[in-house]
């Protein structure tokens, strides 16, 4: 269990801004993120795993979990091969990963969990609202109408808010989602910083 990959999760509802505070935060040395949901619309459409991948997610449904973790798994391992991810100087930030408990066990053999940064946010309408936006400028078929939305809160609610106890409240910290990306970025860096300097360092210095 040595060389598992150091990991911080962002995590919250779709439309909390995991995607945004990822991109911010990754742009950081020290850092590398990754989002599941990029992998997955990185595919093919008219691959066999493209096509899944489109049957689920129009439905704002979960990919199942055994296809998921192969997916990612190939993904990382390609990552390192190219040098552009280096587990023994960036702390992973994934995003979208694990989605259920049987993912959060079954990953566990690849990540090392150090922190969940959890981001609340509790107003739904602005969620959908924000999903709605983003889908009209990102063209995100799985996000365009508001039943899929809907659902995908449910599945949300449903599979992958149990993984917060899985990690346990000594791992978690809560963030309020409902601000400006920076003020959000900023709560973000203050929980994280001190886990990544702890673990990695001065990544500059390395
Ligand atoms: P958001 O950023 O809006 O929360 P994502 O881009 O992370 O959404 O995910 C889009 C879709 O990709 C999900 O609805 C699901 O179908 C699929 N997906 C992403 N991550 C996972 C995962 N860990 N397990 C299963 N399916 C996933």
């Amino acid at each position: 269990m040595a060389d598992r990959f150091k990991a911080v999760l962002l995590f919250g509802m779709p439309g909390s801004g995991k995607g945004t505070q990822g991109k911010m935060l990754g742009a950081v040395p020290g850092f590398y993120h990754l989002a599941t949901g990029d992998i997955f619309r990185s595919l093919d459409r008219e691959s066999d795993l493209g096509r899944l991948f489109v049957q689920y997610s129009s439905k704002g449904e979960l990919v199942p979990d055994d296809v998921t973790i192969k997916v990612w798994k190939q993904h990382v391992d390609g990552l390192i091969e190219s040098n552009t991810y280096n587990p023994s100087r960036d702390m992973l930030l994934l995003d979208g990963m694990p989605r259920s408990l049987n993912q959060a066990e079954v990953i566990g053999q690849y990540i090392d969990v150090l922190q969940v940064v959890h981001l609340v946010a509790h107003d739904e309408d602005k969620m959908v609202e924000r999903m709605r936006r983003r889908a009209e400028k990102e063209g995100r078929h799985d996000d365009a109408k508001v039943d899929v939305i809907r659902n995908r809160f449910s599945v949300y609610r449903n599979e992958t808010q149990p993984v917060l106890d899985h990690y346990g409240s000594e791992l978690v910290s809560e963030i309020d989602a409902i601000d400006t990306p920076g003020r959000v970025l900023q709560q973000v860096l203050t929980a994280v910083l001190p886990v990544q300097e702890q673990h990695f360092g001065n990544a500059l210095e390395a």
